[in-house]
Parts: structure tokens; sequence; C-alpha cells
């Protein structure tokens, strides 16, 4: 579903990453993992084109985007934005809104939704994220993990069939990182197509089908989660899974 070749992300004179090849599978699991500033946040952005690149060529859906400044027509920028949802380090839900009327926004506004059904599917997913009894309050009544599982309920309710998450837990107290890695495990087994930034590597194996590591401005390692994350073939890898294991 997602098809990335040879993928360039320059900013400016800078080179983000170069020569980076993936292809995402229906219901795989990616983690990409590496040190920071390897470029893993701007290339999760590029599959969902909140980044434009320079050089390649990135199938998502069945859209194939090209390299260059210029955005995609209208239409399919949209239709990717829909279909591919994506969840960030920072929760960012709108602060005046109850944690219902959060998840129920967009498929109201943007799919036109009956109200009746918005609010019966948000309740669902609050209820598989565990924050149906908090429905009615408001953002800053909740922890940081409490609003994070709103933010996945959020982008589950457009019925995305690609869900992007960059460091879902790294701004969480070590205690409100379960909560919410169980939540993205939940989806998992649910059959999500879903590429994760994570910092938390023994849940990329316990979870994810492949591991990718960025470093050093690409790919230096990717393949069945154990077998990288347990038994690295390059000297990069090995160099920073000592660092983090
Ligand atoms: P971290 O683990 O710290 O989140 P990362 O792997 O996600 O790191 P990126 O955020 O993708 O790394 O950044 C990669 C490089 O691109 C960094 O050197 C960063 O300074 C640069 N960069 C990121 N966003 C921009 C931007 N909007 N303009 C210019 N440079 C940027
Ligand atoms: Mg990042």
């Amino acid at each position: 579903v997602v098809s990335v070749k040879n993928l360039t992300k320059r900013f400016g004179q800078q080179v983000v990453f170069e020569n980076v090849s993936l292809d995402v599978r229906k219901s795989e699991v990616v983690a990409i993992v590496g040190p920071s500033g390897a470029g893993k946040s701007t290339f999760i952005r590029c599959i969902n084109r909140l980044h434009p690149f320079n050089e390649g060529t990135l199938r998502v859906l069945d859209h194939q985007l090209s390299a260059g400044e210029a955005l995609p027509p209208r239409p399919v920028l949209s239709d990717i934005r829909t279909r591919v949802g994506m969840v960030f380090q920072t929760f960012n839900l709108f602060p005046h809104l109850s944690v219902l009327d959060n998840v129920t926004l967009a498929p109201m506004e943007v799919k036109k939704m009956p109200r009746k059904q918005a609010v019966e599917q948000g309740k669902q997913l609050l209820d598989m994220v565990g924050m149906l009894e908090h429905a009615n309050k408001y953002p800053k009544r909740l922890s940081g993990g409490q609003q994070q599982r709103v933010a996945i309920a959020r982008a589950l309710a457009m019925d995305p069939e690609i869900m992007l998450f960059d460091e879902p837990t790294s701004m969480l107290d070590p205690e409100l990182v379960g909560e919410v890695l169980q939540a993205i495990q939940r989806l998992a087994k649910r059959g999500m197509t879903m590429i994760l930034v994570t910092h938390e590597m023994q849940f990329a194996k316990e979870v994810a089908d492949t591991v990718v590591i960025m470093a050093d401005h690409t790919i230096v390692e990717k393949g069945p989660a154990r077998k990288v994350l347990e038994s690295p073939k390059t000297e990069r890898a090995r160099v920073f899974l000592k660092r983090v294991l």
C-alpha cells in the first residue's frame, strides 16, 4: 500500500536522507528507529505529503506522488490525508472541544457523517482506547497518556487505511507509555497498516513485522523485527542498537 523508491529529501543544501526505499504491505507494521536527526520524522511526513521530496518516487495507496515542490492536485491531497491517519509526538487535541467532540468533528465535517453515526462510532473508538468514561471531559483535564489515546481515536474516526505514528510515547511519563502502546498493539491485531517511529525497542520487537533503522542519512538496515534488532548485519546498526538496548 506504500512503495518508496530511492527517495531523497533535502532542506536547502542539507541532505536529510537519500536513496531511501521501502515497501509496506497491507496490514504490515513497520517500526522506524534510529538516532535523533536521522530524518525519521521527515520521512514519514513525506508519506502523507506534509513534506515534498526532491528525488525518487512514492506511491501511497493508489496515488503516485512525484518529486518536487508542487503540491499534488487538491483532490489527491485530501484523499491521502483522509485515508492516511497521523498521530504526532504532541497530542494537539482541540482544547475547546470535549473528548467526544474531538473524535466526531472530522467525520462530520469532512465526510458529512450524520452526528448520530459519528457519536456512535466515536464512542466505540474511545472504548477501544479505554477512554469512553472520559468522553465529556476537556483535553486539559486529561493526563498526557489519556490525551494521546484520544488523539489515536480521533485519527481512527476517519477510518484510515494506513496509520503513521511519530514517537507517540516520547513526551509521556514512563508510567503512561504502556497504555498508549497497548492501544497501538490493539490496532496492529486488527490488521491496521502502520508505520511507527519509536524509541521503544521492546515494543518494536514484539509488535512490528519489520524494523527499519535510519542513520547517516539513509536506511542502514531493514528486515524482520527480531532479526534486525537481535542480529543486525551492518556495523552502523550494531553501534546504534548497542547504545539504545
Ligand atoms: P528525532 O529522533 O530527534 O525526532 P528525526 O530522525 O525525526 O529526529 P528529523 O526531525 O526528520 O529527524 O530531522 C532530520 C534533519 O532535518 C535534522 O537535521 C533537522 O534539523 C532537519 N529538519 C527537519 N525539519 C526541518 C525543516 N522544516 N527545515 C529545515 N530543516 C529541517
Ligand atoms: Mg522525529
